[in-house]
């Protein structure tokens, strides 16, 4: 127990604008503080929620002036001391306030106390099981009490909920056994648990010569609490396992485990393999719980009772005392990237989180990002290599189809004769395919044949995708639906018409070609209920519908044994994209794909349809051969000054008002110019600065406009980013914010 120490510094939650700042409290005599509390506190007229960052033996303020913490909002420290360092190290990496960076650290609805702990009634018994027989005879007249005795004699807590389905109405004699003493009722706190049925423990398989000797460099690290691993394991080598190796040896070793994997793959499926395997020390977090769910899970991190937490991007910042490994899986994934202020990268944090608690690191993909992969390379990362399959399965056997030659045999469909046919045998032969296009919705734009105008958002700067199934048409950035107009808004012609594909169309054409077999289809919009996505899944998996049809949902971490075939009906969306990642990401997305094929006996086989079959990024997907495309990629970064050997700087601006971002991006850019002319020794490291519009003008009502900056990574340039950190968070007339390598520069 610590001495009292009478001070108080507290990071009071308010607005993000507002700079940061700590105020002093007093800690009235007897309260019991630590590092980490939340505490109710007066604020100007208002009570406020903070949190204590410190606490002292003295103060600067004058002691008149010091107003009293209210009081603590929960007994224990909601966020741990290593948290509340690692929450600074965040909010001046990334340019917010230090209240901010701490919300990160709670789940939300603990804030304002929108969530509330659950309690329900609990009966025990409270006598020595050689006295059941006595008590029960005492009793013998009220056959309820017998039975509730009886039930109760495993000595076991049983909620009153519980028993109320065995026993009709126990209140009472509850109540006359708890007035004799011999059982307790008693409040406790309910888990709300999102997973009820876990499955029983599985039995660990045997493993491959791979797994083992990667296992044999990882485990004792573990053991010493140290090491940054990069783990390349082609797809269907078995990463999983591996995994639950180390997780379980860290628990082992009394320490606690989190590992991150995209939301997307976060299925109650996965859920329950991890469950099955560790069973209640395993608790989950992401998005798609109920806010209830959601707490309690956070609580049972935070007392101690899960020591094991999957979850997504935010679970980085999960309560886990005593951390000893940080496991990410499929590390290439832009969805860690944090898009919102504060903006962070959850490698990154991981990183940081496990130097500064003594803790392993692992990250693993099939595609490392270019990035991780350099980093490893440098020796920033230990690598870690499996590239063969479990049980000497085949990667699946690839063909590229040429769509120009398709056209000019005169097939304009979207299938080639090819593919055509291997869905036929695969169908005939009651297997299962999967069919990819990295777009949603039935037609990506919508065109007027006579003036070419093309249908856009009226809030964003964005084409509208058509939609069959409703027959509107959607802004796949702000949500907002329309009608298709009856005649072209700038002409008044009545030819409009859809144009490309999307996962809609698909379905659409491959029903004219198999009318009587079953589809599924997942995408964004097919997932927006709770279990959608699983329940999606599990059809699929009971094999109630032969063919899958999705976005890059279908790309990811999915086994599914009966699949031989995987058709990538049109590979180059991605290609197309206008980022200096097209590539990365085209490549990245095919290999995964290719690899969700002849994950069984059966032998699979992947068609990828294109325009550019002789791109490399295309090729090497096609060969599902990394370091290949690792080193063309690199050396055309290096050619052309990309990440990683330059950073992509960013200052975006927006506002409601449309004329404020660009004016403001004039300054700014005028700014850089002239702080830049004043140092020539870190002119040199920036190669350009370019003030323009945002790619996309507008999204949600918000004009957008930027100046972008390629600058050279080097130890100087951090002179440069302080300037400009500094620069953004100058008083303007609209929203700057700074980005560092953001995961979208749209
Ligand atoms: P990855 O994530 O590397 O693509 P998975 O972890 O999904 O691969 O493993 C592929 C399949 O192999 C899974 O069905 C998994 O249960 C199985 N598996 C993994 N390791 C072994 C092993 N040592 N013996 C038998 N099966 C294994
Ligand atoms: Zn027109
Ligand atoms: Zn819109």
């Amino acid at each position: 127990m610590p001495e009292h120490l009478p001070f108080a510094q507290v990071i009071v939650d308010i607005a993000a604008d507002s700079a940061d700042k700590t105020f002093t409290y007093r800690v009235p005599t007897g309260m019991r503080l630590s590092t980490g509390t939340r505490v109710l506190v007066p604020f100007g007229r208002q009570t406020k929620e903070g949190v204590v960052i410190s606490l002292t033996d003295t103060c600067q303020v004058e002691e008149g002036k010091l107003k009293d913490i209210i009081e603590p909002l929960e007994d224990y420290p909601a966020i741990l001391p290593p948290l509340v360092e690692l929450a600074k190290e965040i909010s001046m990496a990334s340019n917010c306030s230090l209240a901010l960076a701490l919300r990160l650290m709670i789940p939300a609805e603990m804030r304002a106390g929108r969530v509330k702990v659950k309690t329900q009634t609990v009966a025990r018994l409270m006598i020595p099981a050689d006295q059941i027989q006595q008590a029960q005879a005492a009793h013998a007249r009220a056959k309820k009490r017998v039975l509730l005795i009886q039930l109760l004699s495993d000595g076991l807590p049983h909620p009153v909920a519980e028993l109320k389905a065995l026993v009709r109405d126990p209140h009472e004699p509850l109540k006359v056994l708890a007035e004799a003493g011999i059982i307790s009722l008693t409040e406790e706190e309910v888990f709300r648990s999102p997973y009820v049925d876990s499955q029983p423990l599985q039995t660990d398989p045997v493993l491959t010569p791979e797994q083992t000797e990667v296992l044999q460099e990882l485990l004792p690290a573990i053991q010493r609490g140290e090491g940054q691993f990069l783990l390349h394991g082609i797809t269907g080598s078995g990463k999983t396992e591996v995994y639950i190796r180390c997780a379980r040896a860290c628990l082992a070793a009394g320490r606690g485990v989190i590992v991150l994997i995209p939301e997307i793959v976060l299925t109650p499926q996965m859920v329950s393999w991890f469950r099955g395997r560790f069973g209640d020390v395993a608790a989950v977090l992401h998005s798609r719980l109920s806010a209830g769910e959601r707490f309690d899970e956070w609580r049972r991190i935070r007392s101690g009772k899960a020591r094991l937490v999957i979850g997504a991007r935010s679970a980085v910042f999960a309560p886990v005392t005593d951390l000893g490994l940080l496991i990410i899986d499929e590390e290439h994934e832009p969805s860690y990237q944090a898009e919102n202020n504060p903006r962070y990268d959850a490698r990154e944090v991981a990183a940081l989180r496990a130097k500064r608690e003594g803790a392993s690191l692992l990250l693993a993909s099939a595609t490392p990002s270019i990035l991780s992969f350099a980093k490893a390379q440098r020796g920033d990362y230990m690598l870690l290599e499996m590239l063969s399959r479990v049980n000497k399965h085949q990667l699946a056997k690839v063909s590229l189809v040429d769509m120009r030659e398709e056209l000019r045999l005169g097939n304009r469909g979207m299938f080639s004769t090819l593919l055509m046919e291997r869905l036929r045998a695969c169908i005939d032969a009651g297997q299962q395919a999967m069919l990819f296009i990295n777009r949603r919705g039935y037609a990506p734009s919508v065109m007027c044949r006579k003036c070419g105008e093309v249908l856009t958002c009226t809030h964003c700067d964005v084409k509208l995708t058509y939609h069959a199934a409703d027959r509107m048409m959607h802004c796949h950035y702000c949500g907002m639906a329309s009608a298709l107009p009856s005649v072209c808004l700038a002409c008044g012609s009545s030819y409009l018409k859809p144009v490309g594909a999307g996962t809609q169309k698909v379905e659409e054409e491959f029903k004219k070609l198999f009318p009587d077999v079953k589809t599924i289809r997942l995408d964004a919009d097919t997932t927006t209920g709770k279990d959608a996505h699983e329940q999606l899944l599990n059809r699929f998996r009971s094999r109630e519908a032969q063919v899958m049809i999705g976005t890059q949902m279908i790309a990811k971490g999915l086994d599914f044994p009966q699949v031989s075939l995987v058709g990538a009906v049109l590979a180059d969306l991605t290609l197309n994209l206008p980022d200096y990642r097209a590539q990365e990401r085209t490549f990245q997305l095919l290999t995964q794909v290719a690899g969700r094929a002849g994950r069984a006996d059966i032998p699979g086989e992947v068609i990828i349809q294109t325009y550019k079959p002789e791109h490399y990024a295309i090729q090497y997907a096609a060969a599902q051969e990394y370091r290949g495309f690792f080193n063309q990629e690199f050396t055309r970064r290096r050619k052309l000054l990309y990440p990683p050997f330059t950073m992509m700087v960013r200052l975006l601006c927006e506002s409601r008002e449309e004329d404020l971002p660009r004016e403001a991006s004039t300054q700014l850019s005028e700014r850089i110019a002239a702080f830049l002319a004043k140092k020539p020794g870190l002119k040199r490291r920036v190669l350009f600065v370019r003030e323009d519009e945002a790619p996309i003008k507008r999204i949600m009502g918000h004009t957008r406009a930027q100046v972008l900056m390629k600058i050279l990574e080097h130890k100087e340039s951090e002179q440069v980013l302080a300037f400009l950190n500094d620069l953004a968070e100058e008083p303007w007339p609209c929203k700057v914010s700074l980005e560092v390598n953001p995961a979208n520069l749209a």
